[in-house]
């Protein structure tokens, strides 16, 4: 092993971001001399809208408690308050009533989309497509804005190996690269230029810091316990490109971090993110997370969770009523220092002063604005692009696919073809109930087709909602006859199966990843009829569709994608759109194997060539993964040769010039996500197999070729130690580029000093 010589580097370009504006700092001193102590601690206190009667029992207080302490100036903000008309009425309370008048900042959970869903957040990334994904946030962030709302509680960019966690699909997958590029993206699309200047733009939140996607046994609200190794080169990272790209808020997250409740983690919250990155936006709460220190076992009780969370960096307690009653006493007694009260109202006065709330808190509070600008063909039109570039084809034998316009008998069965609502996904808390375009609707504008529909199995007994566990159906088999009889006579059988939306989301961990309910038997009944089968998946998560990926010709992942999601789908089966979406998380073959991924360690006995039983190995399954990361087909093929890099030895600080040539072998034209993955050898610390470094999105025409380059960089080449140090390390580096991260064409180099 190469004793490596440690450079430390700095790839920071948080300062230009973060930095401070005088003329606002100036302003905030102005007002917090003028502010009590109560007022400040007010501004650090957020309320759940209190005519939610839908949502949890309110911790914060009752009704009309929230309602007096707005008018006594001791409410920062307020969350899931629903269009312009409510927000109107809270803030001229705010801003008429109180003695200082200080606004409100509005947050809402614009998860995918506001009114007009895009496709749930993993869907997105699996589109690999940083622009369209901008635009998508860009669409949510209008339509929230036009609404009153002034922040978004996203993007979610919690890294997650474990498909057993139902959050998975709020976030971008496994990979800390792509996450980071998906973050900013997102960050972009809703903050636009961070001035706040455009009435479309809202603030954006990083949630969840941190590790969230790290719970044990994908087990929600669990405890993560992690090592520095991971937390620093996968978890982190997206967070810290985030605040780089200007971020103006945090989430906490519920879980402890190897011990210690994020919302009361020093470390992390003072450490790392307002020292070391320099942030300069507001840290909220995740809901009530602070009054969890106690449950937990960590703080005995409220005064003891208000301290640890204050002092180690929480700014704004989210609905947990602890902040409130607690700090204003704490800092009289002297047992808290006002110096943490005064850290935190700064901050959110601050983001108020950015988005313009102290100019003008009505000015973008327009009912007409709000109904002309929510729902407009335009942004239709972004989420039908969002969702057709989100679709991956994970298989297409016979040619099933596309199907044919005429000509052809096809039959589609499953409930969830004809759902209105559960291809809207989870997370979409002001868009209508069963407004998505459903597959059958979708698939029926292609009017020259013979369509049949049957529906064959409902796959729950009632509809879900965001706040059950889906009921589904185990017992009613009383469609699959009529299905099989049209079975016989079909061309091509169109099954749309999965999860119901409410599947995935918070609170819906899963220990079995199959297809749930009497799906997997209806899809063999029919299979025997007749095998032509395209199987559309509707998910949240990777499924281990391990039978289907084998026995069924062809398989569109097609996630929950949103208000258009069924004109999406039909485009891609038809042919009209060839689909391009590339896996952003590894499926596996069976829950055991979780948590599988790609950017794994290699072990002391790596090589199973001889399929010998004392190399790392499972005694009942195969090792590799159903589907990998970076995993996706297309209606054309490509080719990739002639990878190449300018040099084999650089010096640190020079850059690595990769190129390989891609060529369109088949008769459509295409898109393709290529994927560039760097190994480090040998280092200091053990490094992955593979890490994704650089991935470009190339279009092609059939016998078209494109030399494809990458530049890699210092930053690309080295990584973080267990002390949060990034250094790059000389020694030898392997290059892989392909479609996947399984099959690659692979070059190396050396890397001196
Ligand atoms: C979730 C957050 C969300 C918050 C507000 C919590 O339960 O964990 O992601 O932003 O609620 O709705």
């Amino acid at each position: 092993i190469t004793i490596a010589i440690m450079s430390m580097l700095s790839f920071s370009n948080l300062d230009a971001q973060q930095k401070l504006n005088p003329l606002i700092e100036k302003k905030i001193d102005d007002l917090m001399s003028k502010m009590t102590l109560e007022e400040k601690v007010g501004q650090m206190n957020q309320y759940n809208g209190f005519w939610d009667v839908t949502g949890p029992a309110p911790v914060g207080g009752s009704a009309e408690q929230k309602y007096e302490n707005i008018k006594k100036g001791l409410v920062g903000s307020m969350l899931t308050v629903r269009g312009v008309k409510e927000v109107l009425a809270v803030q001229k309370i705010a801003v008429e009533q109180t003695r200082l008048g200080i606004p409100l900042i509005i947050g809402f959970d614009v998860i995918h989309g506001y009114k007009t869903l895009s496709p749930i957040p993993m869907a997105e990334a699996a589109s690999w497509d940083l622009d369209a994904i901008e635009k998508s946030a860009q669409v949510a962030a209008s339509e929230a804005a036009a609404s009153g709302i002034n922040w978004t509680f996203g993007p979610m960019m919690d890294i997650s190996r474990d498909a057993r966690w139902g959050r998975v699909m709020e976030g971008s997958g496994e990979d800390p690269f792509l996450g980071s590029k998906v973050a900013v993206a997102r960050v972009k699309g809703f903050q636009g230029d961070n001035t706040f200047s455009s009435p479309l733009r809202i603030a954006a939140t990083a949630k969840h810091f941190a590790a969230y996607g790290f719970v044990e046994a994908g087990l929600e609200y669990h405890s993560s316990e992690i090592g520095k190794n991971t937390l620093y080169n996968q978890v982190l990272p997206p967070f810290e490109a985030a605040v780089g790209a200007g971020l103006r808020s945090v989430m906490t997250s519920f879980n402890t971090v190897n011990g210690i409740p994020a919302s009361g983690d020093a470390e992390l919250l003072r450490g790392i993110l307002k020292d070391k990155w320099s942030f300069s936006g507001f840290v909220v709460s995740d809901w009530a997370s602070i009054r969890e220190m106690i449950p937990w076992g960590y703080s005995e009780n409220d005064a003891a969770a208000a301290k640890s969370a204050v002092e180690a960096g929480t700014d704004m307690d989210m609905e947990g009523g602890i902040y409130l009653p607690q700090l204003i006493n704490l800092v009289k007694d002297g047992k808290v220092k006002e110096s943490f009260i005064d850290d935190a109202c700064r901050r959110i006065l601050r983001v108020k002063y950015e988005l313009g709330l102290f100019d003008n808190p009505y000015k973008f509070l327009n009912e007409k604005r709000e109904l002309e600008q929510i729902g407009s063909k335009a942004n239709h039109d972004a989420v039908l692009d969002m969702a057709k570039k989100s679709i991956v084809l994970l298989k297409n034998e016979k040619s099933l696919l596309p199907l044919k316009k005429s000509g052809q008998k096809i039959l589609l069965l499953g409930s969830l073809a004809e759902s209105k609502n559960s291809p809207l996904g989870s997370w979409r808390i002001a868009a209508e109930n069963n407004s998505a375009v459903s597959v059958l609707e979708g698939m029926r504008a292609y009017k020259g087709n013979n369509l049949q529909y049957v529906k064959g199995l409902d796959l729950t007994t009632k509809e879900p909602s965001f706040l059950t566990e889906v009921d589904y159906n185990l017992n009613d088999k009383s469609g699959f006859e009529e299905a099989k009889k049209a079975a016989k006579d079909a061309d091509v059988v169109v099954m749309v199966l999965g999860e119901h939306a409410f599947s995935s989301g918070e609170a819906r961990s899963r220990t079995d990843l199959d297809l749930p309910g009497l799906q997997q038997e209806f899809l063999e009944e029919i299979y025997k009829i007749n095998p032509n089968i395209v199987l559309v998946l509707n998910n949240g998560r990777p499924l281990t569709i391990n039978w289907a990926s084998k026995n069924i010709p062809a398989i569109v992942e097609a996630w929950h994608l949103g208000t258009q999601s069924g004109n999406a789908i039909a485009q891609v089966l038809y042919g009209d759109y060839n689909p391009s979406g590339k896996l952003p998380m590894t499926f596996p073959r069976n829950v055991g194997q979780i948590p599988i991924y790609y950017n794994h360690y290699s072990t002391g006995r790596p090589v199973d060539k001889d399929n010998n039983v004392f190399w790392s190995h499972y005694s009942d399954s195969e090792k590799t993964p159903l589907y990998p990361f970076g995993y996706g087909l297309s209606y054309t093929t490509f080719q990739y040769s002639d990878l190449k890099i300018n040099k084999n030895s650089f010096k640190k600080g020079e850059k690595v010039e990769v190129s390989i040539t891609l060529k369109n072998t088949g008769k459509y034209e295409g898109k393709e996500v290529v994927q560039c993955y760097i190994h480090d050898a040998f280092a200091s610390v053990a490094r992955p197999v593979k890490e994704l470094k650089a991935f470009e999105l190339v279009n092609l025409k059939p016998v078209e070729t494109k030399v494809v380059q990458f530049t890699l960089t210092d930053k690309e080449l080295g990584f973080y130690n267990n002390n949060g140090d990034f250094i790059v390390e000389p020694g030898k580096f392997k290059i892989m580029v392909g479609g996947n991260s399984v099959d690659l064409l692979s070059t190396e180099f050396n890397l001196v000093e």
